[in-house]
């Protein structure tokens, strides 16, 4: 999966919309401290579906949204778009015709996170399985955050074992199970629903 573009508004730093094009090869962001480097990144695994507002260094979700400075105030949205190549067809049935898949994710004040998918509204999960059966995502071990490796050298074992499982790609196979798991249970709350009923008018 081969990311080409990602495009911000309101995103942290980046008040203007402000994009950055990712071609073939090594991609360098270079700037002086506090310029938005690590913000980049962020709004990388943010759009990637990325739920732990700790992890992208704020209180709550709503810490993605600009603002405001002394001389311009804060803004009511945020909006990331990434642009993936979908060449080799690893975007699921209904979006698979499409040669470049245009992933976005918006965040509006008291109103939470919305996305969607070459325009089409989608869930959250559905963008986080589009890029963990990729192999990446928002937890990919291939985006380390500052603090991130002696984070993992303390960590526990259950946690370390979740690195070693996004690195096998196992972990959208969890996701799945997790979500057939609950499927299954409320399947089987209905059942017991319709046993009662029946026992009432039998
Ligand atoms: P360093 O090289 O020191 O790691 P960096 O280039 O990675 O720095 P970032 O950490 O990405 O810089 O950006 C930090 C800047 O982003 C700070 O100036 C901070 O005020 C600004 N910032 C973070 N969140 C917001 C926000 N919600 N609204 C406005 N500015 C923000």
């Amino acid at each position: 999966m081969k990311f080409t573009q990602l495009r911000l508004a309101g995103f942290k730093s980046f008040v203007e919309p402000t994009e950055l094009r990712i071609d073939p090869g090594l991609t360098g962001v270079i700037g002086p401290n506090g310029c938005g480097k690590s913000n980049l990144l962020e709004a990388l695994r943010w759009v990637m579906g990325a739920t732990s507002a700790k992890s992208l260094r704020g209180d709550g979700m709503e810490d993605v949204i600009f603002a405001g400075t002394d001389a311009r105030p804060s803004r009511n949205f945020a909006e990331v778009v990434l642009s993936v190549d979908n060449a080799d067809k690893l975007a699921p049935a209904r979006f698979n015709d499409a040669d470049t898949l245009d992933v976005t994710r918006r965040i509006t004040r008291g109103a939470g996170s919305a996305y969607k998918i070459n325009g089409e509204e989608v869930r959250a999960k559905d963008v986080q399985l589009l890029f963990m059966d990729a192999g990446t995502g928002a937890n990919s071990p291939a985006l380390v955050r500052q603090g991130q490796i002696s984070e993992l050298i303390a960590s526990k074992p259950q946690n370390r074992r979740r690195v070693l499982e996004e690195a096998a790609g196992v972990s959208g196979l969890r996701a799945r199970r997790h979500e057939a798991e609950l499927r299954l249970k409320g399947a089987e709350t209905n059942l017991d629903r319709l046993q009662e009923v029946i026992d009432e008018i039998t």
